[in-house]
């Protein structure tokens, strides 16, 4: 990190939005992100004018509390599926975006979008023209048998088309999401993958491995026949196998998860990884701020009393308040995410406090594991630490 990219943390200024959009056509059996499935246009309308309070409120009411919103660098819509939201709905929230915080002339303004709803060049083009400069798309596998599996509403074609018709309209930054260890995946399935990817506009990828979530479908999957689940080994080979083609594509990995090409890292997730402050709204968003954790009821009636009762900055919505330790801590944590490393002088700069001592025993265990490499400047997951991450994460919890 240069100087410039030291996180403003103590002096409590922020720049970063993630609005939380809590509507899905239907549930995929994977997800446990709160979302209602059904899209009712009631609903949505409920959200949306509790949204507009929500922005008014945290406006209003952040200097009183210690927080200096500045112009927003990063705006994320996330979910849920936002692309379900009329476009009118969003024109006029970035609209009162600008209006109340000030928005970046260069700033990173991300849609998350579903390719089913992408059906046309113009759908992608009335997105661009409201103000939004990144689309999230939620690609997950090119083999139409795995996409069934998933319980996702689009197929290999509708893929395909939604990305072509966003370049088309003029995105030129567009991300897809890619799963690896899928029941019934084979490495044929990676293959027909990434053979489909290669032919798109794409300028970052993320690819994570299944998680199952307690109350999923798959979770139930599972339980009847894990035989269908990859085991760890053949899910390592499955990523191992995306990381080496996507490099060779050009692409940089630069997170664990995460490739992209030249300067097209996520500058919002970059915010996380450095736990730098960010603000979040809609139901079940957390927002990072002062050193304080807060989160939104994941119910749309119980956030909405939030909102119109309390208020973004009530007590009752902070769900920890992170002591000068545990922000030592989470520095490592989510800094090895990224596979630039933690820098010692960056770390020292930022908690006065050098790690070498501080986390003496656990870099000496994990890099005597071969899970950690330090150079002298820049403490870094080795290879086998991203395969092992949580092992290391473990460590500094
Ligand atoms: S569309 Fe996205 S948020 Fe909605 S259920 Fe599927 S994975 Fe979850």
């Amino acid at each position: 990190m240069s100087q410039q990219e030291i996180p403003n943390l103590l002096t409590g200024t922020v720049s970063s939005l993630y609005i939380h959009v809590p509507f899905c056509q239907s549930k995929c059996h994977y997800c446990d992100f709160y979302s209602l499935a059904g899209a009712d246009s009631q609903l949505v309308q409920v959200w949306h004018e509790t949204i507009k309070v929500e922005l008014q409120r945290l406006s209003r009411e952040a200097e009183s509390n210690g927080v200096s919103i500045l112009p927003l660098e990063t705006i994320y819509y996330g979910g849920g599926t936002p692309s379900l939201l009329p476009f009118e709905f969003l024109a006029e929230e970035l609209e009162l975006c600008r209006e109340l915080f000030g928005i970046a002339e260069t700033a990173e303004i991300t849609l998350e979008a579903n390719p089913e709803q992408i059906k046309t060049e113009e759908t992608a083009a009335e997105w661009l023209t409201i103000g939004f400069n990144r689309l999230s798309i939620g690609l997950q596998s090119a083999s139409d048998h795995l996409l069934r599996i998933m319980g996702r509403r689009h197929n290999k074609e509708d893929a395909l088309r939604a990305v072509c018709f966003a370049h088309e309209a003029g995105f030129c930054n567009i991300s897809a999401d890619i799963i690896s260890g899928l029941p019934d995946a084979q490495m044929s399935d990676i293959e027909e993958t990434l053979a489909f990817i290669d032919n798109l506009p794409l300028t970052h990828l993320s690819c994570y491995a299944l998680d199952v979530p307690h109350d999923s479908y798959f979770a139930k999957m599972l339980a009847a026949d894990c035989s269908r689940f990859p085991d760890d080994r053949l899910e390592r080979e499955m990523f191992h196998h995306i990381r080496e083609v996507l490099i060779d594509r050009g692409f940089n990995h630069y997170e664990i998860s995460n490739f992209a090409l030249d300067s097209f890292q996520s500058r919002h997730n970059t915010v996380y990884w450095r736990a730098e402050p960010y603000l979040a709204a809609g139901p079940s968003a957390s927002s990072y701020l002062a050193g304080i954790r807060r989160s939104n009821p994941a119910s749309l009636m119980e956030w909405k009393k939030t909102v119109l009762e309390d208020g973004p900055f009530s007590a009752d919505t902070v769900t920890e308040i992170i002591s000068e330790e545990e922000a030592a801590r989470e520095s490592i944590l989510l800094g090895l995410r990224l596979l630039s490393g933690v820098k010692a002088k960056d770390f020292q700069q930022r908690h006065s406090r050098d790690y070498r001592q501080l986390f003496a025993g656990q870099i000496k265990k994990l890099s005597q594991a071969g899970l950690l490499n330090f150079d002298g400047d820049t403490l870094r997951l080795t290879h086998e630490g991203e395969d092992f991450c949580n092992i290391v994460f473990r460590e500094f919890v």
